[in-house]
């Protein structure tokens, strides 16, 4: 399947099997705004479940909190959102469509990846097993010239974002004949920056020369927290404060799906440590995460590190986790280490000290941050792109949604053969039984190949179906998602078995080392 059909399917499965709606729908939709399904909302909070556990419930130093969405507008001014949270953006004249100038440069770098790719399978199998990769991407004279674009690219860009001189970055989209891909035209605009804070009043804010922004990131409300943090909870160092919850940003550009939305939730992590000992936690942080990813049982191929170029001025070292959707790698999350910069920034701007008495060093300092940060809503895609699969079975297509157990919305189906007999009876008993652990589902309606395939597609791991040899023998066929395989077993042992197939302790330990 070509990817582009791929993530279309994938769109609209989300939206038909009740996952994903485009938000006001009836209103014709609110752009880049979306509501969580029935479905949708189960997955979401499996997602954050398994986060909130992983980071929260077994790290006995980190605590977490639940700060308010609205904050003192100072802290925006402290964070420095106010004057360099900015996307450069330009237009194209002929299409009207405005675009992120950094994503038009970033989307034309991918293309030449992907041509040095193409250039690499292309000799791997003329030169079979005496290929050597290294050395043909060393002396390949296009692939060196590809290379040094990308190269150039990320330098100008870097350059010009530190130095101001947003005109390098348009006479660099017009040197690599870079079209807009509506007009086809290289007809731009010059290039500005926008703010991507959403602002409102508080009429408690005297003078109303304050704004107040609706946050564009959960973490300054850690910052803010971390002496009451510390002190209530009696917190050596190191340790960390985790939050999860919505964040709001004025995306201009809002692009694919759920990737990129105006109002998203994030989950984050942040590490307050002895300054000097930071990268060792970035290691550390780093390594765990990519760990968390990866025991959901996805492809390791399918993750990548993308170490930062353009380090903010007050990180020392900065990664992306990125996924590779069906568009192509995307960051989920982000690992900063971030220095002293935030405490700090909040100490000068409240004038309040924030800082740690170390009884070990007996030294009074403002601790290091490392910081974890991943979208929720890329997360939840994440897991939708990675589960969506068509298979051919008996002539006909079965789609199924082969989720984690743990992570499924749904985590068993039961359904009696027929609506009579004493079958539904039966059938609710084992639904009352199973409920008070795990999200079921009780379906009487259509054959029991169509109720199979409808449990299919929104992922849940077991079907349950009883029948007239249920009422006689205690048991039940059990259905397996992924294999489509039946065995009979006993009611009784329902409950334990698929608490151990769904269970998140398992994933968890899975994410340990
Ligand atoms: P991008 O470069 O993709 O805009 P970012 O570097 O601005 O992301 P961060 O500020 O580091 O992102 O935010 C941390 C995480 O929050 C990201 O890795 C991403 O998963 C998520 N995120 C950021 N912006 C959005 C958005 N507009 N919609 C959905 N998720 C988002």
């Amino acid at each position: 399947m070509q990817n582009e059909e791929l993530f279309r399917k994938v769109v609209s499965h989300a939206k038909e099997y009740g996952f994903v709606f485009p938000s006001s729908e009836i209103y014709d939709g609110l752009s880049a705004v979306y509501d969580y399904g029935q479905n949708g909302i189960e997955l979401k909070r499996n997602i954050r479940e398994y986060w909130w556990k992983s980071m929260v419930q077994l790290h006995q130093n980190i605590a977490g909190i639940d700060s308010a969405i609205f904050m003192h507008p100072k802290i925006w001014k402290a964070s420095g959102h106010v004057d360099g949270f900015n996307d450069p953006m330009i237009d194209n004249k002929d299409s009207k469509k405005r675009y992120r100038a950094d994503v038009l440069l970033e989307d034309h770098q991918e293309k030449l990846r992907e041509k040095i790719q193409k250039e690499v399978d292309k000799a791997a199998k003329r030169f079979g097993d005496s290929f050597d990769e290294a050395m043909f991407r060393q002396t390949n004279p296009k692939l060196a010239e590809m290379s040094a674009a990308i190269d150039h690219i990320d330098q100008t860009l870097k350059g010009a974002l530190e130095s101001g001189e947003l005109d390098r970055i348009r006479q660099l989209i017009e040197e690599l004949g870079i079209v807009c891909p509506i007009s086809g035209t290289r007809n731009w605009t010059e290039v500005r920056q926008f703010n991507l804070m959403y602002s409102t009043q508080m009429s408690a804010i005297e003078n109303g020369e304050d704004n107040l922004y609706l946050r564009p990131e959960t973490a300054q409300g850690i910052f803010v927290n971390f002496l009451n943090v510390q002190k209530t909870g009696r917190m050596k160092i190191p340790f960390g404060i985790a939050q999860t919850g919505k964040a709001f940003r004025n995306e201009i550009v809002a692009r694919q799906f759920i990737i990129r939305m105006k109002e998203f939730e994030q989950m984050e992590m942040q590490y307050f440590c002895r300054p000097g000992t930071e990268l060792e936690w970035y290691t550390y942080w780093k390594e765990s995460r990519m760990r968390w990813h990866l025991a959901l049982g996805t492809d390791p191929a399918k993750y990548r590190y993308h170490d930062h170029l353009k380090l903010a001025h007050y990180a020392n070292a900065a990664v992306d986790i990125e996924f590779e959707f069906p568009f192509g790698f995307k960051e989920v999350e982000g690992i900063h280490s971030r220095t002293d910069f935030d405490l700090g920034r909040h100490e000068q701007f409240s004038g309040k000290k924030l800082r740690y008495f170390d009884p070990e060093t007996n030294e009074s300092y403002v601790p290091y941050v490392v910081e974890t940060s991943i979208g929720l809503d890329r997360m939840f895609l994440v897991t939708l792109c990675n589960a969506y699969r068509e298979e051919q079975v008996e002539g006909d297509v079965r789609t199924v949604l082969n989720f984690h157990p743990a992570l499924a919305p749904v985590k068993a189906a039961i359904l009696p053969l027929t609506k009579k007999d004493g079958l539904p009876e039966l059938a609710e008993k084992i639904f009352e039984e199973l409920k008070w652990d795990h999200h079921v589902y009780y379906e009487e309606k259509d054959t029991i190949g169509k109720r199979y395939r409808r449990m299919d597609a929104i992922g849940t791991p077991f079907c349950i179906t009883v029948d007239h040899e249920s009422l006689e023998n205690g048991d039940v066929t059990l259905r397996h998602r992924d294999t489509m395989l039946q065995e009979r077993v006993k009611i009784a042992a329902l409950p334990e078995l698929i608490g151990k197939a769904c269970s998140m302790r398992s994933l968890l330990e899975a994410s340990k080392d």
